[in-house]
């Protein structure tokens, strides 16, 4: 396993982890695999039965609970070159009274902070080996570190975000009348796995199926003058994710469409445009919601504007109403204003933008007019 950034990244990670639990009165961090734990350690460990678990205190040593089969991988990734402690245990061993043990005596209502995709039953078995701590989810530590990405990580997302436009490059050449959007889904999967790690999603979704933003992919025959939304992404081998919705058209579209379309693609812009630090998460949705309002296009847009994106796909900061968060310089987020009419057709435009001290740093260039095929 290969480290993707210099230990002193994790090492910063963990120290920031730890010092912000103290703020926030966490006695420890327990983090299970999963996003979570790589990105403090750069562990990617898979999450099996058998406990495997990063204790980090507020105050004191850092220790990794292993089972003993996995010692070596997980000495083998960057976990070998940091200081924690590897405390293994044996088939036979209580691997939850192991935890409990590293944290020393706990005092009664102490915050104890697990990550928010533990397994429930790794989280009931850590509650009844530390009966007098009270349990909370980490989220509220590790999402504030994660949504602000550092140098390195900028660079992993414009990494995952030039993967993910290399695909949609060749998207136009597997549309056609004719085909399924399966068989088009199959084709954009193999190139996804070509620019990336893994496949994580692949929406092709053409006339009708557009205007559902959760459609997948059908066996539905592509038609001519359908509208087909694609929207897709996949993780890098440094485990950063890419997101992007591009909109084709199998042949002209209407005159009403196209004009729909171009105050989509308006909304889109000016929602890119305004990023910058100081502006709120909602601001950002209302930029976008504002423009397709005044051409009567708002009952049509209905989800929120973006997601923020790093080690998992959907990750916070979210770009909502209701979202007063201001952004800061490293946030990385999805801008994919869209337009949904059931029954007839829909529309999304949707590049990962980063907030950069002086304005938005785009992670996707491929053109956002709407191609017109064939
Ligand atoms: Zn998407
Ligand atoms: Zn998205
Ligand atoms: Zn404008």
């Amino acid at each position: 396993m290969s480290s993707f950034f210099d230990p002193t990244e994790y090492s910063n990670r963990i120290s920031r982890a730890a010092s912000l639990a103290r703020e926030l009165g966490i006695r420890a961090l327990l983090i299970t695999p999963g996003p979570d734990l790589r990105y403090l350690t750069g562990y990617n460990a898979t999450g099996l039965e058998r406990l495997t678990c990063l204790v980090v205190p507020a105050e004191g040593a850092v220790n990794l609970v292993v089972p003993e089969l996995e010692v070596g991988t997980a000495l083998a990734s960057p976990v070998g070159a940091l200081d924690i402690g590897v405390e293994s245990w044996q088939e036979t061993d209580d691997p939850y009274a192991l935890t409990a043990r590293l944290l020393g005596p706990i005092t009664e209502g102490s915050k104890i902070a697990v990550d928010d995709r533990m397994w429930a039953v790794k989280a009931i078995k850590l509650r009844r080996a530390l009966p007098s701590a009270e349990q909370i989810a980490a989220g509220v530590v590790l999402s504030e570190l994660r949504m602000r990405k550092s140098p390195a990580e900028i660079e992993q997302l414009l990494f995952a975000g030039a993967a993910i436009d290399r695909v949609h490059a060749q998207v136009p050449q597997w549309l056609a009348p004719g085909r399924t959007e399966n068989e088009v889904a199959k084709e954009i999967a193999n190139a996804i796995g070509q620019e990336h790690e893994a496949v994580d999603f692949v929406i092709v979704a053409g006339g009708p199926n557009g205007a559902n933003p959760h459609h997948e992919a059908s066996d539905r025959v592509l038609a001519p003058g359908d509208v087909v939304v694609v929207d897709i992404g996949g993780t890098t081998a440094a485990g950063y994710c890419s997101d992007s919705t591009r909109t084709y058209a199998l042949g002209e579209p209407s005159e009403s469409f196209a004009a729909d379309y171009g105050v989509l693609e308006h909304a889109q812009a000016e929602a890119c445009r305004a990023v910058a630090p100081g502006m709120t998460c909602e601001e950002i949705d209302s930029v976008a919601r504002e423009i397709l309002a005044a051409s009567g296009l708002a009952e049509f847009f209905i989800h929120r504007t973006g997601h923020g994106i790093g080690l998992e796909t959907h990750e916070e900061p979210y770009i909502v109403a209701g979202n007063t968060r201001r952004l800061e310089p490293g946030m990385a987020f999805s801008v994919e204003p869209g337009f949904y009419r059931t029954g007839d057709a829909g529309a999304r435009i949707e590049d990962i933008v980063i907030c950069g001290t002086d304005g938005p740093i785009m992670c996707n260039s491929r053109p956002h007019e709407l191609r017109v095929i064939g």
